[in-house]
């Protein structure tokens, strides 16, 4: 593929974003919650492990300490026994009970509506932040790079090989995507990841992209 202009490559986004759309519909986000701090956790929770599966667990853990002030004065154990099933749970339990800690003694016990403080709850990175940004308080300040946006924007070489970061390939994504889709764009390309563009295989002959797509048709057992 020839090198692209910052101009065509914002139009290649943007038609991307716009079939996304069109195919998928408004983004949602599949984590349960009924509040930031639900969502905080739940996507604590999330780490290495599948949204469904955090959904199971999240009922009881959000009816056993239904604020930040039970979390935080939880034992480790006894929400280790919730969330057992999940991946990483005794670190998990740990950060969560931290984070509820660090809420109470920085913000009141409530999460706040910004994204730098929220990452000075511990355990809450950029992702985090931008999730609860987007979909707890709709006041989207980035997209949240996971590990199927990461893959997804750089096989469609939005961000480009200097970008070898969530950080670094937030920053050169968020140039190209109008502000008013950045949520969109996550839960679009999540789902996708899902759908069509997954790591091992990925179905680019069914893909609704793939003429926009300069990775379609290279041979995976190449990558
Ligand atoms: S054509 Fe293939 S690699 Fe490109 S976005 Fe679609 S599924 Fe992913």
């Amino acid at each position: 593929m020839p090198r692209e202009t910052i101009a065509h490559k914002k139009e290649r986004a943007c038609e991307i974003e716009r079939r996304m759309g069109e195919h998928y519909g408004t983004g949602q986000c599949s984590l349960d919650f009924r509040s930031p701090y639900e969502l905080v956790c739940a996507v604590l929770l999330s780490a290495q492990t599948t949204d469904a599966s955090v959904n199971i667990v999240t009922p009881e853990l959000f009816r056993r300490y239904p604020t930040p002030a039970d979390l935080a004065s939880a034992h480790v154990e006894d929400v280790e026994k919730i969330i057992h099933r999940l991946g990483f749970y005794h670190a998990k339990a740990k950060h969560l009970i931290e984070m509820a800690q660090g809420l109470l003694t920085k913000f009141g016990g409530e999460v706040p509506n910004d994204i730098d403080k929220l990452q000075e709850l511990p355990g809450v990175g950029r992702k985090t932040a931008n999730c609860v940004m987007a979909d707890a308080f709709h006041n989207a300040q980035g997209i949240a790079v996971d590990t199927h946006v990461f893959r997804i924007v750089h096989r469609l070489r939005l961000a480009g090989p200097s970008a070898n970061t969530p950080d670094k390939t937030e920053k050169q994504i968020l140039r190209l995507f109008p502000e008013d889709t950045w949520n969109d764009v996550n839960h679009h390309l999540v789902q996708f990841g899902r759908d069509y563009c997954s790591a091992r295989a990925p179905k680019c002959s069914e893909c609704f992209i793939s003429d926009l797509c300069p990775w379609t048709g290279r041979d995976i057992a190449k990558k």
